[in-house]
């Protein structure tokens, strides 16, 4: 974008809206400004090894969720990132509730292990079907 000038009576600055995300694994699909994809904004190409399929605020890593502004199109709003948090709580418990109906069922790819998202097996929701 080139500089210009223009004359204003008032301007309104909007800072801290930058995504910290650099240290999600590589696997993690983002946007090109770091925000990252959920759901159906996941392009192929990512690796998918479950049957089911993923959910609405699931990244490209199965059982890792993002709620919020770091979300790419998200509302960037308050009220809107809690309501994104609990629906992500949701679906964590929904999650659980499958794991333990079906034990035992390979459900989860295996991360890096030790890395930051090492990670637990994960399933789909019972009361919320996959998409
Ligand atoms: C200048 C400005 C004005 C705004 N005004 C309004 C408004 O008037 N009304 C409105 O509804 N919304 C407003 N918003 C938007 C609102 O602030 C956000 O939508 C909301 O805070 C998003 O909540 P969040 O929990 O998703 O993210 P955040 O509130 O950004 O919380 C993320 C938290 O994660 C922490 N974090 C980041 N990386 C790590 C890490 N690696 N480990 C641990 N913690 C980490 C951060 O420090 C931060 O505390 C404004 C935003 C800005 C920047």
């Amino acid at each position: 974008m080139r500089p210009s000038t223009a004359s204003q009576e008032r301007v309104f600055v909007l800072i801290g809206a930058r995504p910290h995300t650099d240290w999600l694994p590589a696997e993690i699909a983002r946007d090109g400004r770091g925000f990252l994809l959920t759901g159906e904004e996941v392009p192929d190409g990512y690796d998918w090894p479950l049957e089911r399929g993923r959910f609405s605020h699931e990244t490209s890593m199965p059982g890792v969720l993002a709620a919020g502004d770091v979300r790419h199109a998200s509302v960037k709003r308050s009220a809107s990132a809690v309501g994104e948090g609990s629906i992500a709580i949701q679906l964590v418990q929904s999650l659980f509730a499958y794991e333990r109906l079906h034990p035992g069922r390979p459900t989860a790819a295996a991360a890096p292990a030790g890395s930051a998202s090492e990670a637990r097996t994960l399933a789909p929701s019972v009361a919320m079907p996959p998409p």
